[in-house]
């Protein structure tokens, strides 16, 4: 292990360490053997969900009464989402982080008891795969531009339209769906909880990405779907600022596990320059070289006590949208930007899927576009400047 890229941290007690120990032995388990199929097949096995349920690393932020470990301290996943990135199965593991991280919430803060009734209990065990579809065709940055509608009939809406590049899009039976129920921009967006067996819900491609191979990224399909008014979320209309509300803890989860990647890129890419020899030196001797990493590695420590900042307030309940937005850009542009200097330091080798630096490569250029754009995240800033 190099030295000292890491610091020591006082962000997490035992408690944090000891599940780090039980999502090591996670992975390896039950990631590891089944990286390269999972990448070749472009999803996850289901039975990944079931396996993370059992283990105690999904569904831990579900209250105890519906099946869940009633966590509701980041911490917790912060552990886990800094284990999955620094894994060479991170790209698979990303569909477990993200269900914990990114969508679990609406279904534990923003469901009625019968709601939580009804799915908790499935997604607590890992037998019900959840998604979050805002992203449409037409609209992404512009959230409140989406087109797909909910129209009251009885005690149904109609759901139709389409949505595009939805992570777990394929293994998902719940989806989170935005959808418009009336003319105004803002007020008209409700969320609604989609049954993917519903008659006129279909399954799109598959989509074939730049990097990122492990991940059922989909376009999803509403013809004519009559989805009860029960699974409404919230009162309708208050969408709109229920994303707004969860959007902060996505931006930071990305941010946090894009640092957690930086520390892993430096490490091996400090021992990658220790062995390749070139001019009857090593690589790691030249000059630039050496400033490159010491530069790097200090936006490393630079970032993680950021960063860990910022955990630290999340878990507290004090982490405002503006910050989220802030680290967001800030952690992913570092990161694409570490990554490609890494990738340069390997020379031709870096080229080749053999070599981790390759996934990383093409796996962390996503990172500052999805979760809001960093032009939409410097626009929240810059709104928070008064500009
Ligand atoms: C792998 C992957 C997983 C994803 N998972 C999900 C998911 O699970 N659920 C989901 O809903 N979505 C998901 N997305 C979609 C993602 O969040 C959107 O792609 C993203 O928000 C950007 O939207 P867009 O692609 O439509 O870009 P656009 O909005 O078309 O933006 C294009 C460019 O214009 C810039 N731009 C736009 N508006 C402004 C402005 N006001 N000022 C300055 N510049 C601007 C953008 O920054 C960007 O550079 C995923 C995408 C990918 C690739």
């Amino acid at each position: 292990m190099t030295r000292a890229i890491r610091t020591e941290r006082s962000l997490y007690d035992d408690d944090h360490e000891l599940l780090r120990k039980t999502v090591r032995a996670f992975v390896d388990r039950h990631a590891a053997p089944h990286a390269e199929r999972w990448r070749a097949e472009g999803k996850v096995d289901r039975a990944l969900f079931r396996e993370a349920a059992r283990a105690g690393i999904l569904g831990f932020n579900i209250p105890e009464e519906y099946g869940g470990g009633g966590v509701t301290d980041f911490r917790f996943n912060a552990v886990i989402g800094e284990e999955f990135s620094r894994h060479p199965a991170s790209d698979g593991l990303a569909a477990v982080g993200l269900s914990n991280d990114i969508v679990v919430p609406y279904f534990t803060d923003l469901t009625d008891d019968g709601q939580k009734a009804r799915w908790l209990p499935g997604i607590a065990a890992g037998e019900l795969v959840v998604a979050v579809a805002m992203t449409e065709p037409g609209t992404g940055s512009d959230l409140a531009g989406i087109a797909t509608t909910a129209v009251r009939d009885g005690d149904d809406y109609v759901v139709n339209g389409s949505k595009v590049f939805i992570s777990n899009g394929q293994n998902a039976d719940l989806v989170v769906t935005a959808v418009r129920t009336g003319p105004d921009r803002h007020g008209g967006i409700s969320l609604l909880v989609v049954e993917a067996d519903r008659p006129g819900f279909s399954r799109g491609r598959n989509l074939e990405k730049v990097g990122l191979h492990a991940q059922d990224t989909s376009e999803l399909f509403y013809q004519d779907v009559r989805v009860p008014a029960a699974n409404l979320l919230g009162a309708e209309g208050s969408g709109f600022k229920a994303l707004m509300r969860n959007l902060p803890q996505e931006r930071i989860s990305i941010a946090a596990n894009a640092v957690a990647s930086i520390e892993g890129v430096l490490e091996r890419t400090v021992e990658y320059v220790k062995e390749r020899k070139a001019f009857g030196r090593t690589v790691g001797s030249f000059q630039n070289t050496r400033f490159q990493l010491a530069d790097m590695v200090t936006t490393a420590r630079a970032g993680r006590a950021y960063i860990d900042d910022l955990l630290a307030r999340h878990s507290r309940g004090e982490l405002s949208a503006v910050d989220a937005a802030a680290a967001k850009f800030w952690a992913t542009e570092h990161y694409v930007d570490i990554v490609g200097r890494c990738f340069q330091l390997h020379g031709a080798y870096g080229y080749m899927l053999e070599y981790r630096i390759a996934h990383d490569y093409l796996d962390s250029r996503i990172t500052t576009v999805y979760g809001g754009t960093t032009e939409i995240m410097k626009e929240i800033v810059a709104r928070d400047l008064g500009l």
